[in-house]
């Protein structure tokens, strides 16, 4: 039996939920992506359930679909942008711009002015340079300080660039006041899809340190931003959203007490990510020699058709055949003329030996970070297209 080809289906998508994503996929040309807003609705409820006293940024590069922002709007969700398009993009949409936090601490001083002419009135950094170009320009603005993590025990680690370490950080807090700003909190990113719960730990530790020696200051912080890493469902197991909700809880406890500052949560993958199903054809299967151990399959979507995240093979997608017996050692690759365009090399896919040219593959998991970093006509390939499937409608 070992030899034969096993895929827990149900672990991703109800038996139900899935004939109806297949017929409504049936007469579409792939590649493209079919975002299941329903899915989205549930894991924000279960997010709000497990941090009910946090307040939750949708990260909105993950996937700024309009329909998924519609239905977040409609929640109650306030957003965290990185520019002034997704900015024009949220506003657009209805949001109104308290519910806007400008995550990104690496902005243009007119980009500054221009979010503030808006109403942004909340801001992210982690560099004098850009604290003294919001006090500029978007004076007496909230303003919230990046602490510096290693994004160790993350799939998709986001250290180095951004933050800074936590004695800069104490400076730049002093350093607001000065310039016209509002110190209100400090944020951190312990790195996309985190599997250590224990990395919030030591993150809410260094911002109890920092409410302390600001508040010996006279400055009293108000907020910490818990940023996002909450996991999406790939194929190596994570524990349950829950847990990360339980955890954390007990972490924000036992360093700040029974008085909780304003918190803020900013997930992005995790609303996203389970949303998505990719659904691809093959376009050729090939061996390299008589004798090579392994196939070669080739798919209509790669790394430039938005699954960029499969660089180094960081994030694994869980990908389904509905073709069953026995399974052929697989190297899965793009359709692209980049020889990068490989999707999985090391990690070998087993799949049905059975399957042949033009027989379809769904992608799982593919909600988030797909068809947002998706290229502009690579080879005269179009970006991702989406498809939202809205029971409701
Ligand atoms: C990308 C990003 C997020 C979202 O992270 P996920 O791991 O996808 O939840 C949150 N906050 C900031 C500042 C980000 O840049």
């Amino acid at each position: 039996m070992e030899n034969q080809y096993q895929f827990d289906l149900e672990r991703y998508i109800t038996p139900e939920r899935f004939a109806r994503i297949k017929e409504f996929a049936a007469d579409k040309e792939t590649p493209f992506l079919v975002i299941d807003l329903e899915k989205i609705g549930q894991k924000y409820d279960e997010l709000i359930g497990t941090l009910p006293f946090a307040k939750i940024y949708y990260a909105v590069k993950a996937n700024p679909n309009e329909e998924v922002i519609r239905l977040l709007i409609e929640k109650g969700s306030s957003f965290d942008i990185a520019s002034v398009y997704e900015l024009d993009f949220i506003l657009s949409l209805g949001a109104s711009p308290d519910r806007i936090s400008y995550g990104n601490t690496i902005k243009k001083a007119k980009d500054i002015a221009y979010a503030y002419s808006k109403g942004v009135r909340l801001f992210a950094t982690d560099s004098e340079g850009d604290l003294e170009k919001i006090g500029k320009n978007a004076p007496g603005s909230k303003v919230f300080f990046r602490i510096l993590t290693d994004g160790s025990g993350a799939d998709w680690p986001l250290s180095r660039k951004f933050g800074a370490h936590p004695d800069t950080i104490y400076y730049l807090i002093l350093r607001a006041p000065e310039l016209g700003l509002k110190p209100y909190g400090i944020s951190f990113h312990v790195g996309s899809q985190q599997r250590d719960i224990g990395q919030w730990d030591h993150a809410i530790s260094t911002c109890k340190y920092l409410f302390d020696s600001a508040a010996k200051e006279g400055i009293q912080l108000q907020m910490v931003n818990l940023g996002g890493g909450f996991p999406a469902d790939y194929i190596s197991p994570t524990q349950k959203t829950s847990l990360y909700g339980s955890e954390i809880t007990r972490f924000l406890r036992e360093d700040f007490g029974d008085n909780l500052p304003e918190v803020i949560v900013e997930p992005g993958r995790s609303l996203a990510g389970d949303a998505g199903i990719l659904v691809t054809e093959i376009v050729l299967i090939s061996r390299k020699s008589e004798a090579n151990q392994y196939s070669w399959m080739y798919l209509d979507v790669g790394k430039f058709g938005g699954l960029i995240e499969t660089l180094d093979e960081s994030i694994k997608y869980p990908i389904y055949s509905e073709k069953t017996g026995p399974v052929q050692e697989t190297i899965l690759a793009g359709p692209t003329c980049d020889s990068m365009d490989i999707l999985y090399e090391n990690e070998k896919y087993k799949l049905p030996e059975s399957l042949v040219d033009g027989d379809r593959l769904y992608i799982f998991t593919t909600g988030a970070y797909t068809q947002s970093y998706s290229s502009i006509c690579f080879n005269g390939f179009p970006p991702l297209r989406a498809y939202v499937l809205d029971e409701e409608k």
